[in-house]
């Protein structure tokens, strides 16, 4: 099927159009740099970036597909998880596109599109796999059986996402906004053992009962305190090692989580995605890690890990492929949508 995807949770405009699993566009227009000197997103600022960007980014993303809207065999749409105003934004242009064509709508979870990201990339994809999705909004880590039915959360932040910590750690360090390119930059001459910072939730007592989730905001804490001491102490800082060990915390966690869900159950396949996946020393570390356990690690391009409109039309084709009715239009944004929720208000069928 011939679908447009629309994505609007946080700060992203994204069309995306793909037949089946072949991708035909991925039109993104970002408003990071009007996020930038408040050093985080702001939702207001995001949704109505939105208004502004989705009609000149649908056209592109039809202009460059070589498709015209009466060719759609459906739209889809990201209903959450997200920044409620964003999410209204695209929902309500999906709902008025899908009513003017007489198009079937499908309206899907954010988390999972993440996850259907890879199924774009011309490969064969095999589940079950688990998924470590990482961003400025979430981290999660979920086992996936089958994507269009089966979607379980093993665990996720219990405080800031992986991405956040990033953007907050590099404002403490005096980096702009956002932190994340920022602090793989500076820590690419650092020492990574030069700090040991602590590692969120892996005591073993925490991997007894928190063995999935995550948290980093104990890490800020301690980056925070050792630069003041630092400070206090006259003594010089090397920027470069202190983001070179904050970066090794946070990777060395996240990989050690993902390859326990991957060992506990059985499965030897790890999916990464999310914007964090940028950052060169995770994706170093969990190929060097997995290859160690015999688990096969899956890195879609980066294009297709940070938000995208693309991977909510691939995961409604997958939905429409499998039989799966369209959403009947009585949805809305929801954002705390859950990551089993594949897909939001499937129709009744006949
Ligand atoms: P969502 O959480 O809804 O997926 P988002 O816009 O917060 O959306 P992305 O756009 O996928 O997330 O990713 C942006 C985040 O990724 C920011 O927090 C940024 O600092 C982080 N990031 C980008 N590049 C890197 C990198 N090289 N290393 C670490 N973090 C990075
Ligand atoms: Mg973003
Ligand atoms: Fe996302």
């Amino acid at each position: 099927p011939l679908v447009l995807g629309i994505e609007t949770s946080c700060d992203e405009t994204g069309i995306g159009i793909v037949r089946g699993r072949t991708l035909l566009s991925n039109t993104i227009a970002s408003s990071m740099d009007e996020h930038a000197r408040y050093g985080g997103v702001v939702p207001e600022v995001a949704a109505r970036a939105h208004l502004e960007a989705l009609a000149p980014a649908m056209e592109a993303a039809l202009a460059e597909a070589s498709v015209s809207l009466h060719d759609l065999d459906a739209v889809a749409v990201t209903s959450g998880p997200g920044l409620a105003g964003a999410l209204m934004v695209g929902v309500g242009a999906a709902k008025a596109l899908a009513v003017s064509l007489g198009t079937p709508l499908y309206a899907v979870n954010h988390l999972v599109g993440h996850i259907a990201a890879d199924l774009l990339t011309g490969e064969e994809v095999e589940y079950p796999t688990v998924a470590l999705l990482v961003s400025g909004g979430h981290t999660s880590l979920a086992l996936v059986r089958d994507l269009t039915s089966d979607v379980e959360l093993l665990g996720e932040t219990v405080d800031d996402a992986a991405g956040e910590a990033f953007d907050k750690i590099a404002r403490i360090l005096g980096l702009p906004y956002p932190g994340g390119p920022e602090i793989d930059r500076a820590a690419a001459t650092g020492d990574p053992n030069a700090i040991r910072f602590p590692r969120g939730l892996s005591r073993a007592s925490d991997m007894a009962k928190n063995r999935y989730d995550f948290s980093f905001s104990g890490l800020k804490t301690a980056v925070a305190r050792w630069m003041e001491q630092q400070e206090a102490a006259g003594a010089e800082i090397s920027i470069p090692d202190v983001a070179a060990s904050f970066r090794e915390a946070v990777v060395d966690v996240l990989v050690t989580k993902a390859l326990a869900a991957c060992a506990d159950h059985g499965v030897p396949r790890l999916l990464l995605g999310g914007g964090v996946i940028a950052n060169a020393r995770l994706r170093e570390v969990a190929l060097a890690r997995a290859a160690e356990a015999g688990v096969t690690v899956r890195i879609p391009p980066l294009t297709l890990c940070t938000d995208n409109g693309a991977m909510i039309a691939a995961l409604a084709s997958e939905l429409i492929m499998s039989g799966r009715r369209p959403s009947t239009l009585d949805f809305g944004a929801d954002s705390t949508l859950p990551v089993t929720e594949i897909q939001v208000a499937e129709g009744v069928r006949s």
